[in-house]
């Protein structure tokens, strides 16, 4: 089922893929827990990383906060969807809770940076839907991450001077959201997902034989 409204006419399908990126401090993070709250057919999903777990993260929720040693071993052992360096640190996406979610229907949303979109983009075209989020400014992206404070000042200096590179990659995205205005910019994700769920190829299936009976 694909509509939480259980009066609309729904079709069985396979799960799509999410996927947003975003320099840091753009919002992404903010805007997918708004999504994941607002969405009960939507999961995240929850990758591993070997940077240290920040004051308000949770272990297993926010991250698998996992050693260099372990990530290694699951990489090497074809466990993860797709891996990438960031800032120095390393982030991947476990291959098990994806594949399980899509195959049952359930659409997967996934938090992750250019690179990790591209590999997936690559492998699984056919489920990704991504979606680069832009910050207004350069001066607002730069008072987001210190307003965060979630992160050491040199930790912030590194993360705004990749920004310029990252933000280069908007061409290899589906759509393109600014987020000035948080709830506009939550209004344009909701209704890009809410488009890509009546897609004909996603639902073609289902549609067909739905079309059967309708012209009898
Ligand atoms: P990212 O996940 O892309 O690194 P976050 O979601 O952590 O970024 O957002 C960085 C900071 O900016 C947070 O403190 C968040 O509350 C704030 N923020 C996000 N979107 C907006 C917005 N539209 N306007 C103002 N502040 C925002
Ligand atoms: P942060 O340290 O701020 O949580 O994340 C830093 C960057 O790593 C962000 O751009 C975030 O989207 C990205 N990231 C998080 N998880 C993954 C992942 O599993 N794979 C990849 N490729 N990037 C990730």
């Amino acid at each position: 089922m694909t509509s939480s409204d259980p009066k609309r006419v729904t079709f069985a399908r396979r799960g799509l893929m999410l996927v947003i990126s975003s320099p840091s401090g753009a919002g992404k993070g903010t805007l997918s827990r708004l999504l994941l709250d607002s969405d009960r057919e939507l999961t995240l999903s929850v990758s591993v990383t070997t940077r240290d777990r920040r004051p308000s993260e949770v272990d297993r929720v926010h991250y698998h906060f996992i050693s260099k040693q372990r990530f290694m071993s699951m990489r090497d052992g074809g466990e993860l969807l797709e891996w990438a360096e960031v800032h120095s640190n390393l982030y991947a996406t476990p291959r098990g809770p994806v594949e399980e979610a899509l195959a049952a229907g359930r659409d997967v949303l996934f938090d992750i940076d250019w690179q990790g979109a591209a590999q997936l983009r690559e492998k699984m075209t056919d489920d990704v839907v991504s979606v680069f989020i832009l910050p207004p400014t350069m001066a607002e992206l730069k008072a987001r991450l210190t307003r965060r404070a979630e992160d050491a000042p040199d930790v912030i200096e590194k993360r705004l001077h990749n920004a310029k590179a990252e933000i280069e990659q908007w061409p290899n995205f589906d759509y393109v959201v600014v987020n000035d205005d948080l709830q506009g910019a939550f209004e344009d994700l909701k209704s890009i997902l809410r488009a890509e769920r009546r897609k004909r190829s996603r639902i073609a299936g289902g549609l067909k034989g739905f079309v059967e009976t309708l012209v009898g």
